[in-house]
């Protein structure tokens, strides 16, 4: 990038993928925003399991770079052709790496305004936690009052989102959490918990559902949990996989999939359901509509010092976080 360059700006990078302590606080120059582009200064920046992915080095990424997918922050500068925003405009925005950093620029058309009466911080999680429950219940597999599903990690940032969107539309939903954590998930619409840790799941699920199992398993747990989520699908059921928090879930054989019922899987990404301007307008109205008529409501369990991400990861990666976290520059 060419431009004037900030000195004052700061941001985590990582020179070399690893461990939590691969996140270091430096100052980085910013250029001005290119063609089409805006430049935000962060109020809130939404911790994500992923954010852990590209840390290690499980999902790729060239370094040296700075993590981060989802953010809100006001406009401070506007590159040539921005006609959306003007500066001064709260926005928030979910896109791939960037994201650690007292500011940043964005193309103009993956931001959206964030409507008075929404904070930051809520609308910085609101962008990739919360538009993944929205496309994981209401599009991957469109829940009803007749469905039944399973959910697990029901108590981390997608899932308490997951459970309240689950409640209004009136399907049961059967989530999964460590047990200190079940009474969360309650009071955010789940109606029934198992502590995966302590129990066989599968069973539990064929008990709580008289023999019936679930219409939909959506499954981000990965390695530990995703055999055992098969056993949960009635058949022709649907089992969603869109994470990998124990670790990358071993391949298998296909042929399993109609031993099992002639079951169905899909390996969604938010980022395919929100590729085109129309599609994240829409899907943004939706979550902001929802968190105005207090359909969601969105705590925020954890607040780290963006300076602090590594401690920040090794919480979320340690399962001692509880619902969304955000890291708050300066
Ligand atoms: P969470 O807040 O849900 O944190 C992960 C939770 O997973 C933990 O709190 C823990 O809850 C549970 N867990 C189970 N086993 C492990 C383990 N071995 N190590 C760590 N945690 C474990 O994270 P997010 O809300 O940020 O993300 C949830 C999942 O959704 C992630 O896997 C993420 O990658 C995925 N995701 C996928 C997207 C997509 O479009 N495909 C988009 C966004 C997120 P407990 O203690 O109750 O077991």
């Amino acid at each position: 990038q060419t431009g004037s360059v900030a000195v004052a700006n700061h941001a985590i990078v990582i020179e070399q993928t690893g461990g939590p302590d691969a996140l270091v606080w430096q100052e980085v120059p910013i250029s001005d925003p290119g063609p089409g582009e805006i430049r935000i200064r962060h109020h809130a920046i939404g911790l994500n399991f992923i954010d852990t992915y590209f840390r290690s080095g499980l999902y790729p990424a060239t370094p040296p770079f700075t993590p981060g997918n989802e953010g809100a922050g006001e406009v401070v500068a506007i590159g040539e052709g921005v006609k959306r925003f003007a500066t001064g405009d709260r926005v928030a925005y979910t896109i791939g790496l960037g994201g650690y950093a007292e500011e940043r620029n964005l193309p103009a058309d993956r931001a959206v305004a964030i409507p008075d009466g929404v904070s930051y911080e809520t609308a910085a999680v609101a962008m990739l936690k919360g538009l993944t429950a929205r496309y994981l219940l209401c599009q991957t597999h469109e829940l009803s009052s007749r469905h039944t599903a399973l959910f697990h990690a029901a108590s981390g940032g997608v899932g308490l989102i997951a459970g309240q969107i689950a409640r209004h539309i009136g399907a049961r939903i059967i989530g999964t959490a460590s047990k200190g954590k079940h009474d969360l998930a309650r009071e955010h619409g789940y109606d029934e918990l198992i502590d995966y840790n302590n129990e066989d799941f599968a069973e539990r699920v064929k008990a709580l559902t008289d023999g019936a199992l679930c219409d939909v398993v959506y499954d981000s747990v990965g390695q530990a949990t995703l055999m055992k989520s098969l056993d949960c699908l009635r058949s022709r059921g649907l089992l969603v996989s869109f994470g990998q928090s124990s670790g990358k879930v071993d391949p298998f054989d296909l042929g399993l999939l109609s031993q099992k019922g002639s079951i169905y899987v899909t390996r969604p990404t938010l980022y395919h359901y929100i590729a085109d301007r129309s599609s994240l307008e829409e899907a943004a109205a939706q979550m902001f509509g929802w968190l105005a008529d207090g359909t969601v409501t969105i705590e925020i369990g954890q607040r780290f010092a963006l300076k602090d991400a590594a401690e920040a990861h090794r919480a979320l990666e340690a399962r001692e976080t509880v619902g969304a976290s955000v890291l708050l520059p300066g």
